[in-house]
C-alpha cells in the first residue's frame, strides 16, 4: 500500500504541462496566461470627465452660491468617444457627459447637481441643451471631478504577467488593453471511459442488475468544473475486444481516466487489457475510499514521443469522486500549468464520532461544513459506504482523518478538505456574518 502523498508524487512525475495555445478571452477564463501583457498606450487616453456636468474653467465660478450664481455661456456639448474641437473661453462651458475628454480651456467639472440644470424652462423630462446659458450654483475646484490620463495604467507598462491564472478582472483588463485573443495554457481533453457489464447509459431502459453508469456523469462534471474539456467515451465491456477498442479511443486526449475494474477479484481482462495496452501500475493507496488505484502511460503507436497518462479510478461512485478529486485534478491543474492545485483546508469541529479503528488508511469521510460564531463545525453525511452516492451530494467537505487516528469524538479538531464553500444558508447578506 502506498500513501496519497506518493500516489499523487508518481501521477504527477508522468504529467507535462500542455504547450501554450492562442485563446479568444472568454475562453482564456480561468486558465494561466503564458505571455507578459503590455500596454501599448495609456488607460485612460485622455483626460476625461467622472461625472455629467459642465466642463468650466474653475476661476469663472468664484464666489458661485445658490443665492447668488454665476452665468455661464454654454458654447456646446461633447459625449464619451468624442473630442470637442474649440476652447473653453473666459465666461463659457461646454456640456459635457461621463468618459469624455475635457475640452481645450476647461480645468473643471461642475456636475448637473450643481448647476440650474433641469433647467426650468426645459421640456419636463428631458433636461436636454436648449439653454444657451447655464447658472453655476458652486464654487468649482480645479481639477474637480477629473480622471488624469493614464491613471489607470501608462503606455509600455506591464500589466498581466506570464503565469497568472485568469479571472474576470484580469480578461477585463486585457480586453481594455485592446486584445482580444491571448496565449494561454489550454484546457486539457479528460477521456472519460466506464467499464462494467452491468452499466447502463442514462436514459436506456433498465431491467434487473443493471444499473446506470454515475460515474462517467460526476467524474465527467469535476472535469469541467476544474476547466477541463470531457469525452465521454461510453462504456465498455469487460471483454478485451471492447475494452481495447474503448481505450483506443481514448488516446487522442490529454488524459484517459476509467473507472472500475481495478479492485482485486475483478475480472482481470480489465487490468490485462490495460497492462498490455500501456504501462500500467496497479496500486492501493492507503486512503478510505479509493483504495485501489491504477496508474499508467500509453505510448499511441505511430505517434513518436507522445505519452498519454491513465489514471484508473476504483468503480465504487463515491470513491471514483473522492479519488478524482485526490489525483485527477492535481494532474488536470499540472497540466493547465497551475502551481498551486490544492483546495482550502480549514480545522473543523466533528460534530459526530468518527471511527477509524483498525485501519491503516486515511479517512476521507464525506461531511458537511457549517460556520457558526466564526468557527466551523464538520457533520457526516450520513452512511459511509462507498457505493452511497448522495453522501457525496449532501457533502461540502472531507475529512482528513489520519490513519493512526481510531476515533475522533464529538469537540475534537479535525482537519477538512473544502469542496465548496456551500454553506447551507437561506440568501445570506453581504453586510452582516453571522
Ligand atoms: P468494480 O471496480 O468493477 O469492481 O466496481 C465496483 C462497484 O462499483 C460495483 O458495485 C460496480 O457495479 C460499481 N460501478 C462500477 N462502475 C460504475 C459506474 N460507472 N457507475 C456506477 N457504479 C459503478
Ligand atoms: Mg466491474
Amino acid at each position: 500500500m502506498i500513501s496519497i502523498e506518493e500516489a499523487l508524487a508518481r501521477i504527477l512525475s508522468y504529467v507535462d504541462v500542455l504547450p501554450a495555445e492562442e485563446k479568444p478571452l472568454l475562453e482564456a477564463l480561468g486558465q494561466v496566461l503564458d505571455e507578459d501583457i503590455s500596454a501599448t498606450f495609456d488607460i485612460p487616453p485622455l483626460d476625461n470627465t467622472a461625472m455629467d456636468g459642465y466642463a468650466v474653467r474653475a476661476a469663472d465660478t468664484t464666489g458661485a452660491t445658490g443665492a447668488s450664481p454665476i452665468t455661464l455661456r454654454v458654447i456646446g456639448e461633447v459625449a464619451a468617444g468624442y473630442e470637442y474641437e474649440g476652447e473653453v473661453e473666459r465666461g463659457t462651458a461646454v456640456r459635457i457627459m461621463t468618459g469624455a475628454p475635457i475640452p481645450a480651456g476647461a480645468d473643471s467639472i461642475v456636475p448637473f447637481e450643481e448647476t440650474d440644470e433641469p433647467f426650468d424652462h426645459a421640456p419636463s423630462g428631458t433636461g436636454r441643451l436648449t439653454a444657451t446659458a447655464v447658472k453655476v450654483l458652486k464654487e468649482a475646484r480645479p481639477g474637480a471631478n477629473i480622471r488624469r490620463a493614464a491613471e489607470d495604467i501608462t503606455a509600455g507598462q506591464m500589466v498581466v504577467p506570464k503565469g497568472t491564472v485568469l479571472r474576470a478582472s484580469e480578461i477585463g483588463v486585457i480586453a481594455s488593453l485592446g486584445r482580444a485573443a491571448v496565449r494561454v495554457i489550454p484546457r486539457p481533453v479528460v477521456a472519460v471511459l466506464s467499464t462494467g457489464d452491468e452499466l447502463l447509459e442514462p436514459g436506456q431502459e433498465r431491467s434487473g442488475a443493471r444499473i446506470f453508469d454515475a460515474n462517467a456523469h460526476s467524474v465527467g462534471s469535476l472535469v469541467e468544473r476544474y476547466g477541463g474539456m470531457p469525452r465521454l467515451l461510453g462504456i465498455a465491456k469487460d471483454t478485451v475486444a471492447d475494452l481495447t477498442a474503448k481505450i483506443h479511443k481514448g488516446w487522442g486526449a490529454d488524459i484517459l481516466v476509467t473507472s472500475a475494474g481495478v479492485s482485486r477479484g475483478d475480472y482481470d481482462v480489465v487490468k490485462d487489457v490495460l497492462a498490455s495496452e500501456g504501462q500500467v501500475d496497479f496500486w492501493t493507496v492507503a486512503m478510505k475510499p479509493g483504495k485501489p488505484l491504477a496508474f499508467g502511460c500509453f505510448y499511441p503507436e505511430g505517434d513518436e514521443g507522445r505519452r498519454v497518462p491513465h489514471i484508473g479510478l476504483p468503480g465504487n461512485p463515491v470513491s471514483s469522486m473522492v479519488a478524482f478529486e485526490l489525483f485527477g485534478r492535481p494532474a488536470m491543474m499540472k497540466m493547465m500549468g497551475k502551481r498551486d492545485w490544492r483546495r482550502p483546508m480549514v480545522r473543523a469541529i466533528a460534530e459526530d464520532e468518527i471511527t477509524n479503528r483498525d485501519d491503516p488508511r486515511v479517512f476521507l469521510a464525506r461531511c458537511f461544513v457549517t460556520e457558526r460564531d466564526g468557527k466551523f463545525y464538520a457533520s457526516l453525511t450520513g452512511s459511509q459506504g462507498s457505493g452511497i452516492l448522495t453522501s457525496m451530494m449532501r457533502a461540502n467537505a472531507l475529512t482528513l482523518i489520519p490513519a493512526e487516528v481510531d476515533v475522533v469524538e464529538p469537540g475534537e479538531e479535525i482537519d477538512v478538505i473544502m469542496l465548496d464553500w456551500t454553506r447551507g444558508e437561506e440568501w445570506g447578506s453581504y453586510l452582516t456574518s453571522d
